[in-house]
């Protein structure tokens, strides 16, 4: 910001905000420092690293500064706005359904056949909610894993593909060796926008097990080798409760393969036995705002414990 004031300038900041769609406002004060002069000219670099949220490609992001003189009299910048954007690549959009797929221009044949299974693999989830118009998902579909992770600040080793469901945003990788884990990848995230879409609201909060598991559910049954972990687990005494994976899950791929595994074994334990009807309604307590226990207790009769028990007890039978 650059500029002069008749009267000497007592204070001055920044105000900012993103495209992050959340119930509270997400706005952000600064004060960079500046002489205290009537001749402004100062700056402010947002450093993600140290505030720590990380932005994925496509955020907007609004600001405007605030500068008040010595007599109190206070002027408001005009409001500016830019799109936080990969620049890497040179971008092409599509548009698929509920959407808006940006890949490079020679991944676009690719992209196509990423999107074809999407409607059929959703229809799985019978979530009951679409996300609202002008408020579509962006997906970017980068060449391969390590290009994906470049654009995150803080990615864990084992990620394949990731939601910013508070920013309704998809990153993942496609080519030719990934087209049919992507598929399958996609509808998981899309599934977590649209679950986030079903408990908007100031509480926000399900347990990592529900969100995991809903979204595994989407992509598929549950494989012959997650079947495997299950059963080696509960046999070694090393099933992870359910409690615990209420909890985001160990950075340690195998106990993360463990705990996905576990979460949609949960999900289908909950369909098959009440059915989608009480799925919906679990999600509608979420989004009114309850403990995990008190949600599962007033839609199933039992807490976590006791869901854990009668789960386990189906493992065996
Ligand atoms: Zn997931």
């Amino acid at each position: 910001v650059e500029g002069n004031s008749a009267r000497p300038v007592k204070s001055l900041s920044l105000e900012y905000e993103t495209s992050q769609r959340t119930s509270a406002s997400t706005l952000t004060r600064v004060e960079p420092t500046f002489a205290v002069d009537r001749a402004i000219n100062t700056s402010y670099t947002w450093e993600m690293k140290k505030s720590g949220g990380a932005l994925p490609p496509g955020t907007r992001i609004t600001w405007r500064w605030r500068v008040t003189d010595d007599a109190g009299r206070s002027w408001l910048s005009e409001r500016k706005d830019m799109s936080f954007d990969d620049t890497r690549y040179t971008w092409q959009m599509k548009t698929r359904s509920l959407l808006d797929l940006y890949c490079r221009p020679e991944d676009a044949a690719l992209v196509d056949r990423l999107a074809t299974n999407l409607e059929e693999k959703l229809a799985r989830g019978r979530l009951g909610v679409e996300t609202p118009t002008g408020n579509r998902i962006k997906t970017f579909v980068y060449p391969d894993t390590e290009s994906m992770k470049a654009a995150m600040l803080y990615p864990q080793d084992w990620m394949g593909a990731v939601a910013f469901p508070t920013y309704n945003t998809i990153l993942i990788p496609v080519n030719a060796s990934l087209l049919t884990w992507a598929q399958g990848a996609l509808a998981h995230e899309v599934t977590h926008l649209l679950i986030r879409e079903a408990i908007f609201g100031p509480f926000d909060d399900i347990p990592v097990w529900l969100n995991e598991g809903l979204a595994e559910y989407v992509e598929g049954d549950l494989t012959t080798a997650d079947k495997s972990l299950i059963s080696n687990a509960l046999r070694n005494g090393q099933l992870i409760s359910v409690k615990s994976l209420g909890s985001p899950f160990p950075a340690d791929p195998q106990q993360a393969l463990l705990c996905y595994a576990e979460s949609h074994s949960l999900v289908d334990y909950l369909i098959n036995q009440y059915g989608w009807d009480k799925m919906r309604a679990l999600l509608a307590v979420f989004k009114d705002g309850a403990t995990y226990d008190g949600a599962l207790k007033k839609v199933y009769g039992v807490d976590i414990a006791g869901l854990d028990k009668q789960w386990r007890v189906s493992l065996t039978s």
